[in-house]
């Protein structure tokens, strides 16, 4: 328990009281949380350190799942309960099982990825994930490279054939996505602002229209976040997305109205919902884990259903 945390203002989605905990610390930048039922352990991207970190929230104990990991990132599962996983140092997508890594995909049309940074599994079992350039543009995330398609897209590969299609070309620097619980919309984080210093850049959040042939129209800007950048995000069952920033998760109604505000006391890098009963929020703030209780689960509920 932090003594000194901010209460949440976040009225109806956290029970009265609920407070974030500190579950555990000693990574460098946290990334890609992933709430595991069968093992109750929490997994995460200790990005800079190279490795997987598991905490079981009974004990708090930081545990190392894998080192050398080509700097994984976003995490999530597939609709047979496998992990699939963002690689900066692999530039792809790929399936993991007890450390035995297999390629989903490494490039698109003909030219390496950037590095994919999240991913998510819709329901008919399609991946989609986003392309940015941050593990080659930061050695501490990766391996310095080009980007050899020349821009930074948003995926989906295709279940039925394993095909690679971009379908959205119009976000700078995509990050964090997530569907509704209908996937007739999915969030795009953009976060170009982060390493520039220009002053230039987004940080905000797109939504899209998908249509059943998976076609995306932007609606235009869902959501700007202050301060620092909406990096991961996710939608729980009632359509509100709940997203990073540098000193809160955000909680925005499906019309872009701002719900609710949990302080951090770290910057945000992603974010979950997992726990015995799915309710419960996992934060990847830098050094640390972070939990609170909430009213609510993930939209997909894939974190709790494999
Ligand atoms: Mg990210």
């Amino acid at each position: 328990m932090i003594d000194d945390s901010p209460m949440a203002t976040a009225p109806g989605l956290v029970p009265a009281g609920a407070r974030v905990v500190r579950v555990t610390t000693g990574a460098t930048w946290s990334e890609g949380p992933l709430w595991l039922p069968e093992l109750g352990v929490l997994r995460w991207s200790d990005i800079p350190c190279n490795r997987i970190l598991e905490v079981d929230p009974r004990d708090g104990e930081l545990r190392v799942y894998r080192d050398e990991v080509e700097f994984t990132n976003g995490r999530t599962f597939d609709l047979d309960g496998v992990v699939v996983q963002c690689s900066h140092g692999r530039r792809a997508v790929e399936r993991e099982t007890d450390g035995v890594v297999t390629t989903v995909v490494d490039s698109w049309n003909g030219h390496r990825l950037n590095s994919p940074n999240d991913v998510v599994v819709a329901s008919d079992g399609s991946i989609w994930f986003t392309d940015p350039p941050y593990g080659i543009v930061q050695p501490h995330e990766g391996h310095p490279g080009e980007r050899e398609y020349g821009g930074n897209f948003v995926f989906r590969v295709d279940p039925a054939d394993g095909t690679v299609h971009a379908m959205i070309q119009d976000i700078e620097e995509p990050n964090g996505l997530a569907f509704s619980p209908d996937e007739s919309v999915l969030y795009v984080t953009d976060t170009s602002v982060a390493l520039r210093t220009d002053g230039s850049g987004n940080h905000h959040i797109v939504a899209y229209d998908v249509a059943t042939d998976f076609t995306c129209t932007a609606r235009g800007v869902f959501t700007v976040i202050e301060p620092g950048v909406a990096d991961g995000i996710r939608v729980d069952e009632q359509g509100r997305v709940w997203s990073s920033s540098a000193d809160s998760v955000q909680i925005f109604a499906p019309d872009g109205v701002l719900l609710g505000r949990i302080p951090v006391p770290e910057i945000i890098g992603n974010l979950c919902f997992g726990g015995p009963n799915g309710t419960t929020l996992f934060i990847a703030a830098s050094t640390s884990i972070y939990s609170i209780e909430t009213t609510t689960r993930d939209a997909a509920r894939r974190e709790v259903a494999a």
